[in-house]
């Protein structure tokens, strides 16, 4: 579970998170949309620390982030997080882009980090393809594997960062059906997307940001299906 308490974030003089407070339950899907520039990234990227918060609080599970005395890389292993570009190293094999991190970080053996690896390319469709390199798959199969990658260090929460975004159209919906399946496995999740439909189907919740506040939350079909802010309402009249 994730809880975010009076969230600020300021590059310098320009404050782009003020003041957010938002929960994730474990098991828990929560989808953030907005505009561009209104914080979705940003937000995301506090939860992690890849930002580091100007103010307010955020725990993971009982651990506080914002704790000055947080170990943040064992916190870290904790949340996986996928990001429009894929991200694999090129150079190795799908196998060994899912390995390298479980037998460097998480200490694991080769072969127990091989078996963990080949269970999550099952997983997410690719169980044939971890001989091959990055560059010989398609886009959604690499965003695939960056998946495969994440769940592979056991994660108890996952972040996304609008995982579909740099994909042609067509390679959309392969990765949207692996999120609609961690979801349904109860995988606690965080999303930022654009896609509104995997929103309404899939999300237990809905976050809609402008300007660096939470304008309007709740589930879906509230929030999407009958927006009560003229802000959302303004936002999905241009996106749906
Ligand atoms: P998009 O939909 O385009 O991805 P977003 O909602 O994810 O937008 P953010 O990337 O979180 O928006 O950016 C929020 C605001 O913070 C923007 O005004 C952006 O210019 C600013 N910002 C983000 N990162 C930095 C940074 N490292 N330094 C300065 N300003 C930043
Ligand atoms: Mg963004």
């Amino acid at each position: 579970a994730i809880s975010i308490q009076g969230l600020v974030k300021s590059f310098g003089p320009i404050e782009v998170l003020k003041k957010i407070n938002l929960d994730v339950h474990a098991g828990e899907v929560v989808c953030v949309i907005g505009p561009s520039g209104s914080g979705k990234s940003t937000l995301l990227r506090c939860v992690n620390l890849l930002e580091e918060p100007t103010g307010g609080k955020i725990f993971v599970g009982p651990d506080e982030m914002t704790d000055p005395d947080v170990d943040i890389d064992k916190v870290r292993r904790r949340i996986g997080m996928v990001f429009q570009q894929f991200n694999l190293f090129p150079h190795l094999t799908v196998l060994k882009n899912l390995t390298v991190a479980q037998i460097k970080v998480l200490k694991r053996s080769k072969g127990e980090a091989e078996k963990i690896a080949r269970e999550n390319l099952e997983r997410v469709g690719l169980a044939h393809r971890e001989d091959a390199f990055p560059a010989q798959l398609s886009g959604g199969q690499q965003q695939r594997v960056a998946i495969a990658r994440s769940l592979s260090m056991s994660p108890e929460l996952m972040l996304f960062d609008e995982p579909t975004s740099a994909l042609d159209p067509e390679l959309v919906g392969e990765v949207l059906a692996v999120m609609k399946g961690l979801a349904s496995e109860g995988m606690t999740m965080m999303v930022v997307t654009h896609e509104m439909a995997f929103a309404r189907d899939v999300a237990d919740r809905v976050v809609f940001m402008d300007g660096g506040y939470v304008v309007e939350e709740g589930p879906a079909e509230q929030v999407i299906g009958n927006p009560q802010h003229e802000r959302t309402q303004a936002f999905l009249a241009r996106v749906l």
